[in-house]
């Protein structure tokens, strides 16, 4: 297990920017005082006690640490150091500075397939390394998709949160609620004995959204959109598909699977030759397709607008806990320590999926 410092992270790292923020805590651009280094605070907030709804369990952080410290592989945000204190952890990791790859699609006139197919590998081999080590993500999605650094010429991919990971052990089954509907696989819905396969319907959902701007199963509800992913309602709408090949439809179908037990694998996505092609057939057939940018920019907006959305909404409920605690403003040390004394009286829609319901669905 990972060394909790009990040292104040101050007195190692200056504190600087906000990079973004998520459900129990923000990420912040911080500088090793010693060498001037830059890194990423993922500052936590712990759960004051076990009545408490606010903040994370100090399991939960421990489980996120060791998951974390078990995946040292380019493709995926590593781990530095943490910090304890009384009211919060703070995780110094590698800093992502190239924000997330759907952006950088975004901002592009057009893109080949053979040019997404690049990302999808990457991820593949993130996403490889972490099933051979028997640890599911479990929240494979968009937004924890990220680049290192996206003035290069070749960005490099990086998958973040491990927040609903988990390490699965044989002849154990683990059954979770968890997730973001749009991305999730049936057995979670059905709250059937998950494995890493769980990630690869996720894998295929991205896909589906990378190469043609639509999300397979989005429903107008979060219950439709669930409904859609049991009944397995999706297709592939020629109006959206016109420019994907038949070996990337191939693909996604193999990941959007009911089964899984019958969903490809990371490694056998890897040899599946729309990744990597056998002929030279095949090799044409990639480099002649695109995505459909003009509808992936208008899934990437309306994708946006939702998160800044929900970032006003948990702002809105910051302030009001800001005014409980009447704290100034500009002391954030003693509000992060604040909004974890404080119960949240939010309600939020009930629903059979817990943590990430609202989020991006
Ligand atoms: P969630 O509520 O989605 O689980 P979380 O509390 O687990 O969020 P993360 O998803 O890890 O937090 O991070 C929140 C946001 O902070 C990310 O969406 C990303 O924009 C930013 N972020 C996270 N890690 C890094 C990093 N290493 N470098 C730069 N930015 C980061």
């Amino acid at each position: 297990m990972a060394l909790f410092k009990l040292q104040n992270v101050e007195d190692f790292y200056e504190i600087g920017q906000v990079l973004g923020s998520g459900h129990f805590g923000q990420v912040r651009e911080v500088c090793e005082r010693s060498s001037g280094v830059r890194w990423a605070g993922k500052f936590l907030k712990l759960r004051k006690n076990a009545s408490s709804r606010l903040g994370m369990e100090r399991k939960s952080v421990e489980k996120e640490v060791e998951i974390l410290q078990a995946l040292q592989h380019c493709n995926i945000m590593a781990l530095k150091d943490v910090f304890e204190s009384r009211a919060e952890v703070v995780l110094i990791v590698e800093l992502i500075g190239g924000g997330e790859l759907f952006d950088f699609i975004a901002e592009k006139e057009n893109l080949s397939e053979n040019e997404a197919i690049e990302f999808i590998k990457q991820i593949l081999e993130g996403v490889g390394f972490m099933h051979s080590k028997r640890i599911a993500h479990f929240d494979l999605k968009p937004e924890n998709i990220m680049l290192l650094d996206k003035e290069v010429q070749h960005p490099h991919i990086k998958v973040i949160d491990f927040g609903l990971a988990h390490f699965l052990t044989p002849g154990e089954e683990y059954r979770s609620l968890c997730g973001t509907p749009q991305y999730i696989a049936p057995e979670v819905i059905n709250y059937e004995p998950l494995g890493v396969s769980a990630d690869m319907w996720s894998i295929g959902v991205i896909t589906y959204i990378l190469l043609s701007g639509m999300s397979p199963f989005q429903g107008d509800s979060d219950e439709e959109t669930l409904r859609n992913i049991v009944e397995m309602k999706y297709e592939f709408d020629e109006q959206y598909f016109n420019q994907t090949s038949a070996m990337a439809k191939d693909f996604i179908q193999k990941l959007l699977t009911k089964d899984p037990t019958e969903r490809m694998i990371a490694e056998q996505c890897l040899l599946h030759p729309w990744i990597k092609p056998l002929t030279r057939k095949q090799r044409a057939n990639r480099s002649r397709s695109s995505i459909n940018m003009k509808n992936f920019k208008k899934f990437n907006a309306k994708r946006k607008w939702k998160m800044s959305y929900n970032m006003v909404w948990a702002c809105n409920r910051l302030c009001r806990l800001r005014l409980l605690c009447k704290t100034s403003a500009s002391q954030d040390q003693e509000l992060r320590k604040c909004e974890s004394d404080q119960e949240d009286t939010e309600t939020k829609p009930a629903s059979l999926i817990r943590r990430r319901l609202s989020s991006n669905s």
